[in-house]
């Protein structure tokens, strides 16, 4: 078995960013040698403590899906120069355009703090990016569909989040998975063991219909997630119980059908 887990509103918490209610599950994961790959939005460098705190040796998926963070000492790949070419791309937009857009990397510290309601040391983490460039957008549609034509043009992509515009390659979460699971191939017990992925958002959607199980991880902050492509076909959890809470019980189930059956000599 290998999990792809999604971290803000599906392991962390969507307010406090905790996740001590989805202890047992880690560590039953950690016992049974299950690797845990977390797939983010988050920087390499944001998701640098936690994975310290978790004691993870998995490469993570970072900036939703924009690339790959391997744990240092395993296979290392050279840092993506995304970000550089994003930078540059945008200062070859006409001005009256390029002065819509006040990314990260044109704010401070301060700025991107109480933007995101980061502190500095957090903010500092946030600003430093390997694969997007997210930003605020201060034009009307019109003006930002200019905007969004100009950077395809270029080869990127723009996506509107809830509160920031973000310029990456494109890629998703979901297109790293299989390289990953390849990677890890070695610690997978069986060319048939499951692939799980948790995450409660839009923005997971590809992530799941991917996976062999999906869990859906309640979050009262926004609606949940609807059906899935392939749903019928699949093995689709849904939470009753929010981030970590969720993820904790969905987790010990997986556990208990696929791991369990395996120790009792069945096929997992
Ligand atoms: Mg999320």
């Amino acid at each position: 078995m290998i999990v792809f887990t999604d971290l803000d509103g599906t392991l962390l918490d969507h307010d406090t960013y905790g996740f001590e209610a989805a202890r047992p599950a880690l560590a039953q994961l950690a016992a049974h040698g299950v690797p845990l790959v977390p797939a983010s939005s988050k920087t390499a460098a944001e998701i640098m403590e936690l994975r310290k705190e978790l004691a993870l040796d998995t490469p993570a998926i970072v900036e939703n899906g924009g690339g790959i963070d391997w744990p240092s000492g395993s296979k290392m790949v050279p840092r993506a120069d995304d970000h550089a070419a994003i930078r540059a791309c945008l200062d070859t937009l006409p001005p009256d355009l390029r002065v819509l857009f006040h990314g990260f990397g044109d704010m401070d510290l301060t700025e991107i703090a109480a933007l995101t309601g980061l502190d500095l040391e957090g903010a500092r983490r946030a600003t430093d990016r390997q694969y997007s460039e997210p930003g605020l957008f201060r034009g009307n549609e019109d003006e930002r569909a200019i905007f969004i034509d100009h950077l395809a043009g270029a080869g990127f992509h723009a996506l509107q989040g809830g509160r920031f515009l973000t310029v990456s390659r494109g890629t998703s979460k979901a297109q790293h998975m299989g390289q990953l699971r390849n990677a890890l191939q070695e610690r997978l017990d069986r060319h048939l063991s499951p692939v799980v992925a948790l995450g409660d958002a839009e923005n997971d959607r590809a992530m799941l219909e991917a996976a062999d199980i999906a869990v859906i991880v309640a979050n009262p902050a926004h609606a949940p997630l609807g059906p899935l492509d392939g749903e019928d076909e699949k093995t689709v959890m849904r939470t009753r119980l929010p981030g970590p809470q969720g993820w904790n019980q969905a987790v010990l189930e997986i556990l208990r059908n696929h791991v369990g059956a395996k120790a009792q000599g069945m096929q997992p």
